[in-house]
């Protein structure tokens, strides 16, 4: 796929940031190429539409989830609900807690946005070692809903973080 070429190249790759040692895939400079923001969107689009069973949600990761999420939502003419890191969404919310390298965090979504039955495409830009997508699945299921794909714009391989999903998964781009 020569629109999947085009995104792996325009993907920046910057040492050492935001620590030493790792390897910081910058996904924003697709979103400077309108052309190639534009494939990415699309690519993620069909990917979303091959998922069975069909979703009827899209939810999207703070915060760069929320960039490839809504264009994805509004293709396929479905909700966007986002989750959120603690204390940043109104209203009444399901919160689920998880561990990362150094120390934890905890994601929360309004209730009413995800309803039993529902079947749920979550989004992220990029899966390292898998917890926030994870704990994104932990909080959709805790809701009664059913995860129908776990799609990410880039997978770091080394990582192993799909092996820790029970559920589909599916990237653009994978290092
Ligand atoms: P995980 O929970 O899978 O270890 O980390 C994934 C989360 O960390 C994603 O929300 C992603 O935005 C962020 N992240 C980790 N490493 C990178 C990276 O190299 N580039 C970008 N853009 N995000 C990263």
């Amino acid at each position: 796929d020569t629109r999947v070429k085009r995104i792996t190249e325009t993907i920046t790759a910057h040492p050492d940031f935001p620590k030493p040692g790792i390897l910081f895939r910058d996904i924003f400079s697709v979103l400077a190429e309108p052309s190639v923001f534009r494939d990415l969107t699309d690519v993620l689009t069909e990917r979303a539409r091959a998922a069975r069973p069909a979703p009827d949600v899209v939810v999207g990761l703070e915060s760069r989830g929320f960039l490839f999420g809504t264009p994805l939502a509004l293709a396929l003419k479905i909700p966007f609900v986002p989750v959120r890191k603690k204390g940043k969404l109104p209203g009444e919310l399901k919160q689920v807690s998880f561990t990362l390298e150094y120390g934890s965090d905890v994601f929360e979504a309004q209730v009413g946005n995800i309803k039993a039955g529902q079947k749920v495409l979550i989004v992220d830009d990029l899966l390292a070692t898998g917890g926030s997508m994870k704990a994104a699945c932990d909080l959709v299921t805790s809701m009664g809903a059913t995860v129908s794909l776990c799609l990410v714009c880039i997978e770091l391989g080394d990582l192993k973080g799909k092996e820790k999903l029970r559920h589909p998964f599916d990237t653009i781009v994978k290092y």
